[in-house]
């Protein structure tokens, strides 16, 4: 299927609302104090499918390309239509780029901080992007949980370490949860997905380290192909882009 005309935009964020709902009503009660986020994962589809995704009811977009961010971010038509958007940063963020990623209105978190540096760079540049003087910039740290090289993300044997850093190091930043990819394809019918059990036992580990209430520490798993098994494993933030916006051509198709 390729990229969804408008109204179907509308019928396949329905579809994937409803599927969360049901894998939500499947947890047990240890998971049944909150809803997942669905994050729309809008990268290579235009400015009007957003605006399309919004006028239907959602307000969290996921990009994980720099530049698309800041396209759309600062897209006149969806600034004025879009009050209310909430950007997630996605993807991987150079140091470089820290900057423009910070300037973009409406951006609401970064997910994929991956190591100190990165860490540090966004906590010394808030200050100057912060609307108002006291708020912080919500992060999570992503972490490699398939140990793939091409995967970003730090080490699941550095994660303790580098959201410790955040939480004692970087006062301009709000450490909200853990994130990760993991590896693409894996066939959930044949038992439960690696990464999400290692983010699971992660997060049982981070929260028992650095003694931090478990309930206020989210799990961002889950895309087009798994997010309902991961909503089932505890994920609370589910990024979910071809399911709701139809395929995306690779280069060359
Ligand atoms: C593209 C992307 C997604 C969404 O992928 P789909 O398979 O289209 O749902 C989720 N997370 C990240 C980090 C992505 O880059």
């Amino acid at each position: 299927m390729l990229t969804r005309k408008m109204a179907d935009i509308a019928l396949g964020l329905r579809a994937v609302r409803d599927k969360l709902a049901a894998a939500s009503a499947r947890r047990g009660p240890e998971l049944a104090h909150f809803e997942p986020r669905l994050v729309a994962v809008s990268k290579t589809k235009p400015a009007a499918l957003v605006i399309e995704a919004y006028e239907a009811g959602q307000r969290h977009f996921g990009e994980n390309y720099v530049n698309e961010l800041l396209e759309k971010g600062h897209n006149p038509d969806i600034l004025s239509k879009c009050k209310d958007i909430r950007w997630h940063f996605i993807g991987h963020l150079q140091s470089n780029k820290i900057n423009k990623v910070l300037a973009v209105p409406n951006l609401y978190i970064v997910e994929t901080v991956h190591s100190k540096k990165l860490a540090t760079g966004l906590d010394n540049a808030w200050p100057k992007f912060r609307k108002t003087d006291e708020s912080l910039l919500k992060v999570m740290v992503q972490i490699n949980t398939s140990g793939e090289e091409e995967k970003n993300g730090c080490e699941s044997s550095e994660a303790s370490n580098l959201v410790k850093h955040v939480i004692d190091n970087c006062k301009n930043l709000e450490f909200t949860g853990i994130m990760t990819i993991g590896k693409y394809g894996y066939d959930p019918s044949t038992g439960p997905n690696p990464d999400f059990l290692s983010l699971r036992d992660l997060h049982n580990k981070i929260c028992e380290e650095l003694s931090l209430d478990r309930k206020t520490v989210e799990l961002s798993m889950g895309m087009s192909s798994d997010y309902e098994h991961a909503i089932e494993l505890g994920s609370t933030n589910v990024r979910v882009g071809s399911s709701i916006f139809g395929h995306r051509p690779k280069k060359g198709e």
